[in-house]
């Protein structure tokens, strides 16, 4: 019989910032398209007296995402260099923030299993990236590119609050979306803009076992296999009686593995020192104030999932919503242009279905939904005017930035809910088809159906279909 471990998980998440340049110099923060090493000034590639300076905008921010973690910010921060030395790192050091990080103490909410719980934010600080190295395979040589050097990232540490690989996936969607929804971070997972290291140990007493961390994913999945596995591998070592050690491993997708990496540095191996380049930031009240307040209408996403809650949405609904920027705008353009809480799931409807198997095939900088259309689209279909078939097949229309009420007056699709019309067409379906109306009199209801479906096909899909069949059934009994 086997013990009960408890796992017990801690996070770092590494956010690049979306700022126009890079943390200590004037170069570009987007090195996307440019040519390795073009993206470089003699600061970000440590020239013998070049001087770093404090990006504003990074540090604007960090301010923000301070408020998204419901944490205070520092009155007093300043930077230090942590050493070490890397081919990628040109300084030879890299500067961040150890005594007097940006951000505080805070915490976030996460949602598990409809239950919210809190996860405690240690703190969180501002630092510098590394560039990066390649390493072509079957050469004796690596290269490297320094246009990385210097771009600025907040580095946000949790207290060991989760306890499964679950709660900690839904602690780093959660962060993600802080992040991009207020406009702290690109989010480009694909491009490095959103990397975590997590630290985790399995216990089956009241003390911390040792622990392992899990070094550089960028995806919410693997974050969650990695852990299932390392979990799973220190409780079969330790019920083998033997130790963990506590090292640095790394996730294998191929093989769904960690596999070990290196032992873990101490603190001290880097001999962290107060930078003496830039002086220590005193960052007043108004100051901070005047950023948050910036943000402050924006609606926080735990907040998000408390409404979707409601409407009865499950997770992953939930996370198409909270995760996508530009859905959830739409979503609150859309709630508040139609302005009928009735409606509401409509519109989450659309936006999780129709909407994301058009994504699924397109590129979201291609779409132009917006609120006020689909808000649109539905009263359309609310009030009979179309047919829910016919919004359908309008909708990549609509997302292509046509108005609902044009598409149909311009491709005539107005639904037919004019009685007297419907009438005439059944009545003429009825005179042609004397057996069908014999089956129905002699008692089966279903012929009834060839008729819905003869009027339907008569009017390309346009009647009314509730009425089709109210008529049908009206004027079958009459014959
Ligand atoms: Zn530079």
């Amino acid at each position: 019989m086997s013990k009960q471990y408890t796992p017990t998980i801690g996070i770092e998440i590494h956010v690049q910032l979306a700022t126009k340049s890079k943390m200590f110099c004037g170069c570009d923060n987007n090195s996307r398209s440019a040519k390795p090493n073009t993206n470089v000034c003699p600061v970000c590639l440590a020239f013998p007296g070049s001087l770093p300076v404090v990006n504003k905008g990074a540090v604007e921010l960090a301010i923000r995402l301070g408020y998204g973690l419901n944490a205070k910010i520092a009155d007093t921060t300043s930077f230090d260099r942590k050493n070490y030395f890397y081919p990628d790192s040109p300084k030879g050091y890299q500067i961040t923030q150890m005594r007097e990080p940006i951000i505080g103490e805070g915490h976030i909410e996460i949602l598990v299993d409809n239950e919210f719980k809190k996860v405690g934010i240690h703190h969180a600080h501002l630092e510098e990236d590394a560039g990066k190295s390649t390493h072509p395979a079957g050469k004796d040589y690596s290269l490297v590119d320094f246009n990385r050097a210097g771009t600025p990232l907040v580095e946000i540490v949790s207290e060991p609050d989760m306890h499964s690989p679950v709660e900690a996936k839904r602690y780093l969607q959660e962060i993600y979306a802080i992040a991009t929804t207020l406009g702290v971070s690109d989010g480009d997972m694909e491009h490095g803009n959103f990397k975590f290291d997590l630290n985790v140990s399995v216990s089956d007493t009241d003390e911390l076992g040792t622990r392992t961390e899990l070094k550089n994913l960028n995806s919410f999945r693997n974050a969650e296999r990695s852990l299932k596995y390392e979990i799973a591998r220190q409780i079969e070592v330790l019920e083998s009686g033997e130790k963990i050690i506590q090292e640095t491993r790394g996730w294998n997708d191929a093989k769904s593995q960690t596999v070990s990496q290196r032992s873990k540095e101490e603190a001290n191996d880097y001999r962290y020192f107060p930078e003496p380049d830039i002086p220590p930031i005193n960052l007043r009240e108004e100051f901070i104030n005047s950023v948050q307040d910036e943000i402050k209408q924006t609606v926080l996403p735990i907040n998000v999932r408390r409404e979707l809650l409601q409407l009865g949405l499950n997770a992953d609904e939930q996370d198409i919503l909270v995760g996508q920027v530009q859905t959830r705008t739409i979503f609150y353009d859309a709630k508040n242009s139609i302005a009928n809480p009735k409606l509401e799931k409509k519109i989450v409807n659309w936006l999780v279905g129709d909407y994301q198997a058009w994504k699924s095939e397109h590129s979201e900088s291609d779409s132009k939904l917006t609120g006020e259309h689909l808000a649109d689209l539905i009263k359309l279909i609310e009030d009979g005017s179309i047919s829910s078939k016919t919004a359908k097949e309008i909708f990549t229309d609509v997302i292509a930035g046509q108005k609902p009420n044009e598409i149909i007056s311009q491709k005539g699709l107005t639904q037919m809910s004019d009685d007297s019309e419907i009438e005439n067409i059944i009545l003429a379906i009825i005179e042609k088809n004397p057996q069908a109306v014999a089956d129905y009199k002699s008692g089966n209801e279903k012929a009834a159906g060839f008729f819905v479906g003869q009027v339907m096909a008569a009017t390309k899909g346009q009647a009314n279909p509730g009425k089709a069949n109210a008529l049908v059934l009206k004027l079958l009994q009459e014959q």
